[in-house]
């Protein structure tokens, strides 16, 4: 197990140092969010000579031919915000992790292919009724030969399809999943936020301008 690492992230050999860059939204324009920094605001009195305090940022990257900057929330905040909403839903009691397989949310492959092993069930049946009509069991082994096996690999893949993502097993089963999470490397968590959810930072609305601490209503938490 990989640990969630994207093919893409190791081929540039470079490693995501944080749990949302590039996973959070931009709840403008959909863009992924990077990772800036900005400074303290002028609430702080400035003291000559020194450094103005920052602090990181999730920040909308911008589009192609688009220059970003629609949205910007503290790190540490939204880190919060989404850590304890994914322990809070892998602890609910209903919670299902979801497959370990892209690709098939909507369950449209895993349809085609039970169709598929009803039509092939139903092609043997009437092979073996003729077979035993015209006494040539032969035709039907024939026929088991090329079919069955062909059922096998769709039952395969129905169930490849459905495997639960270990890695999100893994902390539903824990027996503290907030431990578990802690014992995390970063890779993994970031897997895991992405096998459950978006978080896309919404703007701030003008009353809410300087409002120090997390504020909830900046993030709309979209789950897969
Ligand atoms: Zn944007």
């Amino acid at each position: 197990m990989d640990g969630g690492h994207s093919e893409a992230t190791r081929r540039r050999g470079r490693q995501h140092r944080y749990l949302l860059s590039g996973i959070a939204v931009c709840g403008v324009c959909g863009a992924p969010t990077r990772v800036g920094t900005q400074n303290t605001s002028t609430r702080r009195p400035f003291v000559a000579g020194q450094p103005p305090a920052r602090y990181r940022v999730y920040e909308c990257a911008g589009t192609p031919g688009s220059t970003g900057f629609h949205v910007s929330m503290h790190q540490e905040h939204l880190d919060r915000i989404v850590t304890d909403a994914v322990l809070a839903r892998i602890r609910e009691p209903d919670f299902r992790p979801p497959s370990a397989r892209a690709g098939d949310e909507d369950g449209l492959e895993r349809r085609a292919l039970r169709l598929e092993i009803k039509s092939d069930r139903a092609w043997l049946d009437s092979v073996q009724s003729e077979a035993t009509r015209s006494q040539r069991p032969d035709t039907l082994l024939r026929q088991q030969d090329i079919v069955l096996p062909k059922i096998r690999a769709a039952e395969k893949r129905i169930e490849d399809l459905e495997e639960p993502d270990p890695l999100v097993l893994g902390l539903k089963d824990a027996r503290s999943t907030k431990n578990a999470w802690e014992r995390m490397p970063l890779a993994q968590r970031r897997h895991v936020v992405r096998a459950l959810l978006i978080p896309r930072i919404l703007p701030i609305p003008a009353g809410e301008r300087g409002r120090q601490g997390i504020n909830l209503h900046r993030v709309d938490l979209r789950w897969l």
